[in-house]
């Protein structure tokens, strides 16, 4: 069958949104549409959305809004609309309303009915459905694109975690651990198509296979995914402190592919915001788990999620989190202002602090972090790092870009037949950023 139609995929949000992206595209795929990144000719456009934040949605409804005049341009394009903003209690009405150029709409839980909704919209109708639970199965054997270097694997869909803030277990259900078996073969296939890095995906990862017996946990999949052949790294995104085990720890210490990186979420350094934020760990919790961190995997890079300005955040709560900024050493923070999302608990929590005030708090916190992320990087100058070469610097394409297994990024002079390999690198230059190196 002659594949002419071309479709054009935009992803908002996390890595588990761009996931469930690249799900739709493939189905997409599978009913004759090629990837285009020319929105211009696309025949059939899709914005796998998130709601995580007010400015993330914004730009989304912006975004659609815009996809109108495409459609009188061209009356036969094909509108998908899919994922959290979608999902969100009482959204899809509201949604419909507004942008009535849109075909199909569709949730979080029936990505993989994706290729019914489009049947129905190719025929004319316009397609809405969600559903409110994921059906048994419905989430088996993701599609992934097949080839690339490094893959993203979900192992586990949905939160019971309720951080007040947070919308996600609103929208992506209650926590299910996808089978280990099916997650190794897949991971098994994207080697054999060519992938070197993989990483495993959940909203908390450490509490993977809570519900198996017997029980299997986060830390004996890591010990399983590590044995597999011609694999050559393992990364894991995202941890929750509160289930940071010793057993998980140790096993990234063992591990040959397990990157020592630890992406650890702290959101603040108060006990107070803690509490308010229901984290259900405390700072000196916290801290603990750094030093196990610290004393078993001593190279190990660390990474966190810092929100700034939840409701009832005094000055003194907020020199706290800089105070355990200052403590920890970060090599990275992704730093966020705290945004109301209607539904949650915090939304309609008592003093919301004015905007001003956190826009100057998260000022000081990413000024923080840029020195931490400095001097983290300078500590490596003149020291040597396995690398997996990505392909050409983004900035420079006459020189090749990578990342340590603590995922600095590193550009280096080297030959393009490098791509997919590990070398060596000493580390010559450093930015808050990137380091610049050269291959050994
Ligand atoms: S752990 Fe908390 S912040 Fe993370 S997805 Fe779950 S509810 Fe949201």
């Amino acid at each position: 069958m002659k594949n002419e139609k071309k479709v054009f995929t935009l992803t908002y949000g996390c890595q588990m949104s761009e996931r469930d992206a690249e799900t739709i595209t493939e189905i997409a795929g599978q009913a004759g549409y090629s990837r285009s990144e020319d929105l211009d000719t696309a025949d059939l456009v899709i914005i796998n959305t998130c709601c995580v934040r007010e400015s993330a949605e914004n730009k989304i409804l912006g975004k659609i809004g815009e996809l109108k005049k495409f459609k009188e341009k061209n009356p036969n394009l094909k509108i998908a609309i899919s994922g959290c903003m979608v999902q969100q209690p009482g959204a899809l009405e509201r949604l419909k309303k507004r942008a009535p150029h849109v075909d199909i709409w569709a949730g979080t839980h029936n990505l993989h009915d994706f290729s019914s909704l489009l049947q129905r919209a190719e025929r004319g109708t316009k397609v809405a459905e969600i559903w409110q639970e994921p059906k048994v199965n419905s989430e088996s054997a993701p599609l992934a694109e097949q080839g690339k270097l490094q893959a993203n694997v979900n192992i586990m869909y949905g939160c019971n975690n309720f951080c007040s803030y947070c919308i996600v277990p609103h929208v992506r259900g209650r926590e299910r651990s996808r089978k280990p078996e099916e997650i190794i073969n897949e991971i098994k296939d994207l080697v054999a198509s060519g992938c070197r890095e993989v990483t495993l995906l959940g909203q908390n990862v450490n509490s993977y296979g809570k519900e198996f017996l017997p029980s299997y946990d986060f830390a004996d999949l890591l010990r399983d995914v590590d044995q597999i052949p011609h694999l050559l790294r393992i990364r894991f995104i995202t941890s929750h402190p509160k289930d940071l085990s010793d057993k998980l720890i140790e096993t990234v210490a063992k591990g040959d592919k397990l990157c020592e990186h630890f992406h650890l979420p702290i959101q603040s350094g108060s006990d107070l915001i803690l509490q308010r934020m229901n984290r259900k760990y405390t700072r000196e919790y916290y801290i603990s788990r750094v030093r196990e961190i610290r004393k078993l995997v001593p190279n190990a890079s660390l990474t966190t999620d810092i929100i700034v300005g939840f409701p009832g955040e005094s000055e003194e709560d907020f020199e706290q989190t800089l105070e355990i900024m200052r403590l920890i050493h970060y090599s990275q923070a992704f730093t966020f202002m705290f945004s109301k999302r209607s539904g949650t608990l915090a939304a309609s929590m008592e003093n919301q602090i004015p905007l001003d005030v956190k826009k100057r708090r998260l000022q000081r916190l990413m000024s923080v972090q840029n020195k931490e992320s400095l001097d983290w990087r300078q500590g490596m100058i003149g020291k040597s790092y396995e690398v997996l070469v990505e392909g050409p610097s983004k900035t420079n394409p006459t020189r090749l870009t990578g990342r340590t297994r603590g995922n600095e990024l590193v550009v280096f002079n080297g030959n393009s037949n490098l791509i997919g390999s590990l070398v060596n690198v000493r580390i010559n230059e450093a930015g808050s950023w990137t380091l610049v190196g050269e291959i050994e």
